[in-house]
């Protein structure tokens, strides 16, 4: 058993060599620290020998660099996430990297290297066209929803499963920085000083805070089914052929709605930045299409594949009663677009933005996206309650622009 410490390169090169069956054993072995640094280090290790083989090492950090200070953050996430991972992989397996190993004492899952995929923010910056990617997701969020809730699991056995995966430290980042931060005076808020007549509005606004209200006691009450808990553009690896799902630690029994949420958020995020990145006006028009049928078709897949799954897979004795299938999509539905909304919002005037509009580098053109994202995401908030198609939520965005 080894106590916690961050891996140097050497030990990290040590450990891949020790996964067994994976690198010859004359291998010459190069790794690089590849992540980010603010919750977690990944160390990519390569064959320099020729063998082609490959590995990623993600460790957890016992702490989040959170504007210069350091927030404490438990390492159990670590269990958590690898725990995910191959309950997620065991359901997807063509959408999910493979673990190879893992040591929850380091707190490091060893598992596929996806680098001949892009994170799919920094293709959909770089103008790339995902035509399978709807599908793709919603599979993945379709059978990871129904197979992890209480209609296809045993109320028992599903209560097993939620109590491996109470995350609250990483539910606490979510709660502060998507359903509190933003509605109120706050350190961690981050916005412009142009922005400020926004951000009063957030404060100050009744109606909005209603719903937001509602959303965060969805968020924490209801143990609908397994969520990734963090599924935006950034947790996903992507091709125009493949999609993998990478980065669950945020995951937890939450409500259904709040990943398809995200991942639309994500999408209508990047709609709002395209006049940034897509100059000329009719291409932005095909862009700007393309993403807002993105939008409508990853509902559509989630729905059409969650409702078979239920005629077909549902195990609840209640599962069969007239109707009731209905309510629940479009409970999912309404907590999909209020979500989405939350997640938009958060990422204008909160603490963690996106590339796909800080990035821009005209500060007009900014602003814009700034203000009609903001525009978007009060719209979805204040209408989640009465939305009943996917389509409703392509209208809202629309209305915004
Ligand atoms: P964090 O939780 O710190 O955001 P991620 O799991 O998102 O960590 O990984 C951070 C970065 O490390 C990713 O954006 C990607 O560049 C790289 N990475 C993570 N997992 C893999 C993988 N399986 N294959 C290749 N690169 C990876
Ligand atoms: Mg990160
Ligand atoms: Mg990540
Ligand atoms: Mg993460």
């Amino acid at each position: 058993m080894s106590t916690y410490h961050p891996l140097t390169i050497d030990e990290a090169v040590s450990l891949a060599r020790s996964i067994p069956g994976h690198f010859p054993a004359d291998a010459k072995l190069a790794c690089k620290e590849i992540g980010d640094g603010n919750l977690n280090l990944v160390f990519h290790i390569t064959d320099q020998s020729g063998s082609d083989k490959s590995i990623i090492i993600k460790q957890a950090l016992p702490y989040a660099k959170v504007v210069g200070e350091s927030w404490p953050l438990s390492l159990d996430r670590a269990r958590i996430e690898r725990e995910a991972l191959q309950l997620q992989y065991s359901l997807c397996p063509g959408l999910v990297p493979e673990v190879y190993a893992f040591d929850d004492h380091l707190a490091i899952t060893v598992m596929e290297d996806l680098s001949d995929h892009v994170i799919m923010r920094k293709g959909l910056i770089e103008g790339v066209s995902y035509p399978l990617f709807a599908g793709h997701i919603g599979e993945f969020l379709a059978r990871t929803l129904f197979y992890t809730s209480d209609l296809a699991m045993g109320p028992q056995d599903k209560k097993e499963q939620v109590k491996k995966f109470i995350n609250p430290d990483l539910c606490k980042i979510t709660e502060d920085l998507i359903f509190e931060d933003p509605y109120k005076l706050s350190d961690n808020n981050n916005y412009p000083a142009y922005l400020e007549d926004e951000a009063r509005d957030l404060r100050e606004n009744a109606a909005l805070h209603l719903e937001v209200a509602l959303l965060r006691e969805a968020f924490l009450t209801r143990t609908e089914a397994l969520l990734h808990g963090d599924l935006h553009t950034g947790s996903i690896f992507a091709t125009p052929e493949s999609t993998k799902v990478i980065d669950p630690e945020f995951a937890y029994y939450g409500p259904m709605g709040f990943d398809i949420g995200a991942i639309i958020a994500n999408l209508l995020l990047n709609y709002a930045a395209q006049p940034g990145w897509t100059k000329d006006e009719a291409a932005r028009r095909d862009t700007e299409q393309r993403l807002l049928q993105t939008v409508s078709d990853i509902w559509q897949e989630f729905e059409a594949r969650f409702r078979k799954l239920w005629n077909e897979e549902a195990r609840d004795p209640m599962s069969g009663a007239p109707g009731y299938q209905d309510v629940y999509i479009a409970k999912v539905l309404r907590d999909t677009a209020g979500f989405a909304g939350c997640k938009i919002i958060r990422r204008i005037v909160g603490l963690s933005h996106v590339a796909d509009i800080d990035t821009i580098e005209d500060e007009q053109i900014r602003e814009t996206a700034q203000r009609k994202a903001l525009a978007i995401g009060k719209l979805l908030v204040l209408n989640h309650r009465s939305i009943q198609t996917g389509n409703d939520i392509v209208r809202l965005a629309k209305q915004a622009s």
